[in-house]
């Protein structure tokens, strides 16, 4: 087959899992284990030393700006890039040694990348027909295959001929076709419009829960990752810096980059002592335990609040600015300056003094950074 337009490398990208069937599937259960990659003549590892256990049927979204090694972290996944270290199992076997086409692996990209020559149909049914299956089954996986994704009745059209939407649509179902142990997506979303991209979200979920196929979504897109994933691991500069629901990636950030990344702008250094935090904002009390010492107090925008009483201290407003769902209000107390948000409707001039609380349930504390 003619595939200069392709280009050779998402060529066997696409095959990945398509082309044998002594393929090695499972459970679904991948662990990486201290994996690194780098690129000639880069100066540090575009992946480094990156631990990540992801359960049969979980959908884990890998979230971090670009060129954060996402991309990588999947092409080692699916065997179209060297290791400089460590190993990639599924189901407690390395596939190290395991070529690309029988890894068990259905990847989608940001773009379609559909045969532009073949149909709908045809396209879905590729992974099957390089199999040689009964032409009978092909028919009735590709049918059963255009229902999952909503494209029922479209096996004859050209691809030539169909929405950016439904494209992907079609390369979402050309992936599944051969029933992948693994289903790697890589910012599938990113190329289509803001209501588009919500509806085909919902979609991804509701097939991956469906079919309970272990999946690694990758995106540099906060929300997109929030509302799909079981669990997001944030990748920032090659390294996976902490994996979990995504809320408490919001609410409990293991660093101040962590934090920053999820929105966590208000950090204030300090020390711990006897259930309190003591930094020059005062005094705050704690909602639990920590241990003693220094640390930074994170403060989510949204969780100021304007009340006096229990961890409240006096601020001056020093600017305001309509967000029309919100306000976005700066602050500043003690030489610190601090984010918030109010309602849009409520009135606060700048040069004003008000009472800013801190929930002492709303205080994180990142511990053993020098306060
Ligand atoms: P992401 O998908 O998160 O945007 P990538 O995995 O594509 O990030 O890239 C990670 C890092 O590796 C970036 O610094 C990028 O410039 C570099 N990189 C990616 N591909 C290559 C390549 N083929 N050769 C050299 N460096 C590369
Ligand atoms: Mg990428």
């Amino acid at each position: 087959m003619h595939v200069g337009w392709l280009g050779a490398q998402m060529y066997s990208a696409f095959l990945v899992g398509h082309c044998e069937r002594d393929s090695v599937s499972g459970e679904g259960g991948l662990e990486l284990v201290d994996l690194t990659v780098s690129y000639p003549e880069a100066p540090r590892p575009a992946v480094d030393s990156l631990d990540l256990v992801i359960e049969p049927g979980e959908l884990v979204c890998l979230l971090g700006p670009s060129g954060c090694g996402k991309t990588t972290i999947l092409k080692a996944i699916a065997g179209l890039l060297e290791l400089a270290g460590g190993d990639v199992r599924m189901d407690g076997r390395s596939l190290v040694e395991v070529p690309t086409e029988k890894r068990s692996i259905g990847m989608v990209f940001q773009k379609p990348l559909l045969f532009p020559h073949l149909t709908v149909g045809e396209n879905v049914a590729f992974g099957l027909r390089m199999r040689r299956l009964d032409p009978g089954f092909i028919r009735g996986r590709v049918t059963e295959m255009l229902g999952l994704v909503q494209l029922e009745g479209m096996e004859d059209r050209r691809v030539t001929e169909i929405s950016g939407g439904q494209s992907q649509r079609v390369a979402l179902a050309r992936a599944l076709v051969v029933e992948p142990a693994l289903w790697l997506l890589d910012e599938p979303l990113s190329q289509l419009d803001a209501n588009l991209r919500e509806e085909m979200r919902e979609l991804i979920r509701s097939i991956q829960k469906q079919l309970g196929v272990t999946t690694i979504f990758v995106t540099h897109d906060q929300e997109e990752a929030v509302v799909l994933a079981d669990r997001i691991g944030l990748v920032l500069e090659g390294r996976l810096r902490q994996i979990g629901p995504p809320a408490r990636l919001f609410e409990a950030p293991a660093t101040v980059e962590v934090a920053r990344f999820f929105g966590g702008h208000n950090q204030i250094p300090g020390k711990v002592d006897a259930g309190r935090f003591h930094c020059e904002l005062g005094t705050f009390v704690l909602p639990q335990p920590v241990p003693p010492g220094p640390g930074i107090l994170v403060i989510r925008e949204e969780a100021v609040e304007l009340a006096a009483g229990e961890n409240s201290f006096a601020a001056r407003v020093q600017n305001t600015r309509y967000m029309g769902t919100h306000q976005q209000i700066t602050m500043s107390a003690r030489g610190v300056v601090l984010g918030m948000r109010v309602s849009s409707s409520r009135s606060l001039p700048v040069g004003k003094i008000v009472d800013m609380c801190f929930p002492s349930d709303r205080i994180w504390i990142i511990p053993g950074l020098d306060g």
